[in-house]
């Protein structure tokens, strides 16, 4: 599998339009990497960069250390899906997936030594993997926007590309056809072991289907990590805020040692947080913390000490199955929880309660 590296990229369009800035990530070989950013953040730009459907403006693009400069999009041996399928409609499923063999450049050098009987035995190969065997003859206008999303993505893969490059290519598809392709997606990858980039703005689909993800802010590179490091380390107020829900709480860093940070809230709380990122004393921050990270208890009951705790009075309650939403108006300002629903009923919660936050691991600052 192929190696890609983008080298300071940027691509803007005219003097005013900076679509991508100075952005640098390696691709490991056979990885799946999630561009991930909302709207306008200059996913599209660089997958396009990558294809060779735009010039960049400055830095470099390799693919296995080799400058794809001079290489137009159609030797660059890449495989495509975009949102809107873009299957040939006259043709049947068979035809579309033959035709990507037959003009692809390396098909077309190979075209001699390519029967046509090895080419419909590449082509059942391709629709046995996606899980459409049986559809040679359908054409797209038969097909559901799943199926024609799998033989798009068969086609992709027909010709053996080095790098395969997904635009969003869910964003049509209802939830539950959604998830189901992206366990596909995500097997198929495995199985072939190509290197992938794939452009989304949902941040659900990135968590769960990448090796790496890259947050994009306005065509900025916030943040290159694996999902949980995203998840659970945000390196910016960005990415903490964009994935996920996360309370943010003002304070000052108290004491910054190797290992342990500890941070005063502006009701004179202290919040100790183990590991993460150093910062010195003195320093303003946000404390964060994801709603299911909080401990929540009734102040009545009895408890240990008053660490990493500060109080609240429940504001509003949400049954979500298993788990409730709790937000609680606090001296530091609204916090919102994720707990598990006590089917006891010992610890149930309702407005007005007073309650005892207490941030128990997996808090960070940004
Ligand atoms: P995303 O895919 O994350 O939604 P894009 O890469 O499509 O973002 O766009 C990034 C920015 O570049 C946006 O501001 C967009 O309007 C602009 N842009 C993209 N393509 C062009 C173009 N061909 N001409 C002018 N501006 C463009
Ligand atoms: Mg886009």
């Amino acid at each position: 599998a192929a190696s890609i590296r983008l080298n300071s990229v940027s691509k803007s369009f005219g003097p005013d339009v900076h679509a991508v800035q100075d952005v640098s990530l390696t691709i490991e070989p056979g990885s799946l990497v999630t561009l991930l950013g909302p709207s306008g953040s200059g996913k599209t730009t660089i997958l396009r960069s990558i294809a060779g459907f735009e010039d960049i403006s400055s830095g470099e693009i390799l693919i296995d250390g080799e400058s794809i400069a001079a290489t137009p999009t159609h030797r660059r041996q890449l495989g495509m899906v975009a949102q809107d399928y873009a299957l040939f409609p006259h043709m049947t499923v068979r035809d579309n997936l033959a035709f990507g063999i037959r003009s692809s450049r390396r098909a077309r050098r190979e075209r001699s030594r390519l029967s046509s009987g090895q080419v419909a035995e590449r082509v059942d190969r391709m629709l046995a993997l996606v899980g459409l065997d049986g559809f040679q003859a359908r054409r797209p206008q038969q097909l559901s926007g799943g199926q024609k999303q799998r033989v798009a993505l068969a086609r992709a893969l027909v010709t053996d590309p080095r790098v395969l490059l997904l635009d969003e290519p869910f964003a049509a598809l209802d939830k539950h056809l959604r998830e189901q392709l992206q366990i596909e997606v995500r097997r198929i990858q495995q199985e072939v072991g190509i290197t992938t980039v794939f452009v989304t703005h949902d941040q659900g689909e990135a968590l769960s289907m990448s090796d790496h993800v890259a947050v994009l802010n306005r065509g900025r590179l916030e943040q290159y990590a694996t999902p949980l490091e995203i998840y659970d380390e945000p390196a910016t107020r960005f990415v903490a805020e964009f994935v996920g829900r996360i309370n943010l709480l003002d304070g000052v860093v108290a004491s910054g040692n190797a290992g342990r940070t500890d941070v005063v809230l502006a009701d004179g709380s202290r919040i100790a947080l183990e590991g993460g990122r150093e910062t010195p004393a003195g320093e303003r921050v946000q404390l964060s913390v994801r709603p299911e990270r909080i401990r929540l208890t009734h102040a009545s009951e009895r408890h240990d000490d008053g660490l990493n705790t500060i109080m609240g009075v429940v504001k509003t309650v949400v049954y979500l199955g298993d788990r409730i939403d709790v937000t609680m108006n606090t001296i530091v300002g609204e916090i919102a929880a994720n707990v598990p629903r006590d089917r006891s009923g010992d610890t149930e919660f309702a407005d007005g309660d007073h309650v005892r936050i207490q941030f128990a691991y997996g808090a960070g600052t940004v």
